[in-house]
């Protein structure tokens, strides 16, 4: 490490945004201005009575970034470094996603500061309550649809829909996405963000022709994103050498088996000491040779000071703002082919999107169709975006910057500025 300075994610996201909206010199400065802030912006302190009777105090966020497109969409975050700052970030970011994938949403995010491991499953759900409690006046099937991010999942899905229900007094089940099937979920939501990257990968390896049989994955963070893609890559032909959580990683130059290795994980909580791999660090791991890199752990993995050691022909953001500006033009000087992440990982939030859609018309789809309608979704999205970075002789994260910004403007000039 030469210790460049750390850039906050926020700091990451409007860089991106500037560099793009530098290579549109159509936009209006005033529709610049205008989406370069969020819309609103929700702090919330609460109490949690901890099981042993204590009274614990937390602090969560909402932010909606942009409502131009539709209601707002974001995932909501467990996690003890979470800040406000990374918030917003994170929901800017779910603007252009969902923008880049034509959805008619604008993008939001919340989560509250708190480590989910160390809460038993009654102070999880107390939190959850309260939580849902407090953000329930920016929440609703109308206006923002939560879904699962870092440290949250299907129940605790569960636990929002189920709160927001009994202060409607009826189910309210497109309130929030990525809920179990037994109560109004979607089939495929599960599974849809890691496939998507899979999807993404495979795409990418097609355009630089080199075949997923016998190619090498590389991924860091083993959750709701890393595991599955994982496994999608094992299906599809790939071997996938090194893995990692929050603890450390593994490493096993013949190839990991996915499958046996969740199972360890349930077994454990942990990917380490898994039968026959080695051990190497979240660093170490980064920068092994491979095929298909995926980091699908946090923010701001891939910096100025780690990127001229990146050995991979494809980057395949699982995670949200896993590079930074100055990390990508090492990356392309180098001749990796980056998939951004606004492109990769929005398998999640399009299946959230048909489980929005068929939770308001109570009516429900097969897993095929699912299936189907996400991988041409996604494939459509990525020969558009190779398109615009071919046509505009655009890095692929701003080709994606620029399609999903233009949808953005374009909704905005329509609707003009109110009043
Ligand atoms: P998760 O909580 O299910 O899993 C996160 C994984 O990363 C865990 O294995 C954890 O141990 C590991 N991890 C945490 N810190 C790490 C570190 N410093 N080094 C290595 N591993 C670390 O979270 P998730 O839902 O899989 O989300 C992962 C990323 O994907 C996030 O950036 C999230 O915003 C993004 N994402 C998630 C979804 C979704 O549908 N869940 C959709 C789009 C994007």
């Amino acid at each position: 490490m030469n210790g460049h300075p750390r850039r906050s994610a926020y700091e990451v996201a409007l860089a991106q945004f500037d560099e793009a909206t530098s290579k549109m010199p159509h936009l209006s400065p005033n529709t610049i201005k205008f989406m370069r802030v969020s819309k609103r912006e929700l702090i919330v302190n609460f109490p949690v009575e901890m099981d042993d009777g204590r009274i614990e105090m937390y602090t969560g966020y909402r932010v909606h970034h942009s409502t131009v497109r539709g209601p707002t969409k974001g995932g909501i975050r467990y996690h003890p470094d979470l800040t406000l700052d990374e918030t917003r970030a994170l929901a800017m970011w779910m603007t252009w996603k969902c923008a880049l994938m034509n959805l008619p949403f604008g993008g939001a995010k919340g989560g509250v500061i708190v480590d989910p491991r160390k809460l038993s499953q009654r102070e999880l759900r107390r939190l959850t309550r309260r939580y849902a409690t407090e953000i329930s006046i920016m929440m609703g099937p109308e206006g923002d649809i939560p879904a699962p991010d870092v440290g949250t999942n299907p129940q605790v899905m569960a636990w929002i829909m189920d709160t927001y229900s009994m202060h409607r007094g009826y189910s309210v089940p497109a309130v929030v996405t990525g809920k179990p099937i037994q109560i109004g979920g979607s089939q495929g939501r599960f599974d849809a963000t890691g496939m998507g990257v899979m999807f993404m990968a495979r795409e990418a390896l097609k355009h630089l022709r080199i075949s997923a049989e016998g190619a090498t994955a590389v991924v860091q963070g083993f959750g709701n994103v890393g595991a599955i893609a994982a496994r999608y890559m094992q299906m599809l032909g790939a071997k996938v050498i090194a893995v990692s959580d929050v603890n450390g990683g593994i490493h096993n130059p013949k190839g990991l088996d996915i499958p046996s290795l969740q199972q360890h994980v349930r077994e454990t909580g942990s990917v380490l000491d898994f039968g026959g791999a080695d051990t190497v660090s979240n660093t170490e791991l980064l920068e092994l040779p491979c095929t298909v890199l995926i980091p699908a752990a946090l923010e701001g993995q891939i910096t100025e000071d780690n990127a001229d050691k990146i050995r991979c022909k494809v980057l395949a953001e699982g995670a949200n703002g896993p590079t930074t500006p100055g990390a990508d033009k090492i990356l392309m000087g180098n001749g990796t082919f980056i998939v951004p992440d606004i492109l990769c990982n929005a398998g999640g939030v399009t299946v959230s999107y048909f489980e929005w859609v068929q939770s308001l018309q109570a009516f429900f789809w097969s897993e095929a169709d699912v299936k189907r309608q996400l991988e041409r979704l996604m494939v459509d999205s990525f020969n558009s975006v190779l398109n615009e970075s071919r046509e505009k002789s655009l890095p692929t994260r701003m080709a994606a910057y620029t399609l999903a910004i233009n949808r953005v403007a374009d909704a905005l000039e329509l609707r003009g500025v109110y009043p």
